[in-house]
């Protein structure tokens, strides 16, 4: 096995469940490994994590604190020349998905993201087209930038090692990072690492029984349900499509909440479908769900068809109901 580099970021401070996967697949690989991280707190999170690393480098500073391209393009590339090793791993996170590839095209470097498993012989497997097609692939070009998929490995127990060589490095920026805003109004119901997901489906905003939509009940009762599990909310396309066509909608679902083949495929240990037919388009999106239930009037819905362990033929309003009596 090839020389591989860790190349971590912090979050607040500490490593994410993301930078400990990284750790993880370069510790599975069993050869020998340089660990470099970024950020706020840099030297400290290196120094906690080195254990079994040959060499360990640091950047932090009030300027590679935040995520910014210039200075986290800048600071990667001198991690990377410091280790000098081919192979460098780094999870595949939002900052840096965006500093990457610039830092690879500085240093000649090939690049791939969303890797998902790295063999000791060096065959790397990775996602395209949103988890669509895994490909095998080799490359004789080094360094060779590998970009791990958060929730594809598992994650490496913190292992104190030797203190971290500090890196100064310099870099002029006009870019000022103020802060984030998110597209998400109101609170944030979409939590990756919670063990269950909660689907809701347009069934929540049609006529029901009574000739008559609930939305604002079925509001109540789906908030209620996520603020008390602490779940992660999802969504059916045909529920967040109903705002943009004029129709009755639920205010705190957007498009970031839609799951299935257009959506995303977040990985939870169970799922609760509810009101929700259960089409292939939006079933594709749960192949990494390991436990999947649904709440359905029809007893021919899709979940009834192979898709779910357990189906519920019921109306939602009532099991919902009876579900929050029981929290
Ligand atoms: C190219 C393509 C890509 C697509 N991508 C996606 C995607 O990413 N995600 C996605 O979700 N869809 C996607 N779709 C659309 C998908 O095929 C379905 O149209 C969509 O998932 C249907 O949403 P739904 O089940 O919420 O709504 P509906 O099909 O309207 O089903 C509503 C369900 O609610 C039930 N119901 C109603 N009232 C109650 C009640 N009181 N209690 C219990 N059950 C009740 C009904 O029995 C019904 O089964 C895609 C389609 C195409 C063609």
């Amino acid at each position: 096995m090839e020389k591989i580099l860790v190349l971590l970021h912090t979050e607040d401070g500490q490593l994410p469940p993301s930078a400990l996967e990284t750790l993880g697949l370069a510790r599975e690989l069993g050869g020998g490994f340089d660990l470099a991280v970024l950020g706020a707190g840099a030297a400290a999170a290196a120094q906690h994590a080195s254990g079994g690393a040959a060499k360990c480098f640091a950047v932090e500073g009030e300027p590679f604190a935040v995520s910014r391209y210039a200075t986290d393009a800048a600071a990667c590339e001198a991690l990377i020349r410091a280790s000098g090793a081919p192979l460098i791993l780094a999870p595949d996170t939002m900052r840096f998905h965006r500093a990457l590839p610039g830092v690879a095209e500085r240093l000649g470097a090939a690049i791939d993201t969303h890797v998902v498993s790295v063999s000791p012989g060096g065959e790397v497997q990775r996602w395209y087209y949103r988890q669509r097609i895994e490909a095998a692939l080799r490359r004789g070009q080094r360094p060779w930038i590998l970009l791990v998929e958060p929730g594809s490995q598992t994650p490496a127990a913190l292992q104190a090692g030797s203190a971290p060589e500090l890196l100064n490095v310099s870099c002029n920026t006009r870019t000022t990072v103020e802060g984030f805003s998110t597209p998400i109004a109101g609170e944030q119901t979409i939590r990756p690492d919670a063990p269950l997901l909660f689907v809701a489906g347009a069934g929540w905003t049609k006529k029901q029984k009574d000739g008559a939509v609930h939305v604002d009940e079925a509001a109540e009762l789906i908030l209620d349900f996520v603020r008390r599990t602490q779940c992660s909310l999802g969504s059916s396309k045909s529920l967040v499509d109903l705002s943009g066509e004029g129709e009755a909608v639920l205010p705190f679902l957007t498009h970031l909440h839609q799951v299935g083949q257009t959506g995303s495929s977040p990985r939870h240990r169970k799922g609760l479908a509810t009101c929700c037919h259960g089409e292939e388009p939006h079933v594709v999106g749960w192949r990494f769900i390991q436990e999947r239930r649904a709440v359905n009037l029809d007893p021919n819905c899709g979940w009834v068809r192979g898709k779910a362990d357990v189906v519920y033929v019921a109306d939602a309003f009532e099991v919902m109901r009876e579900l929050l009596k029981l929290l």
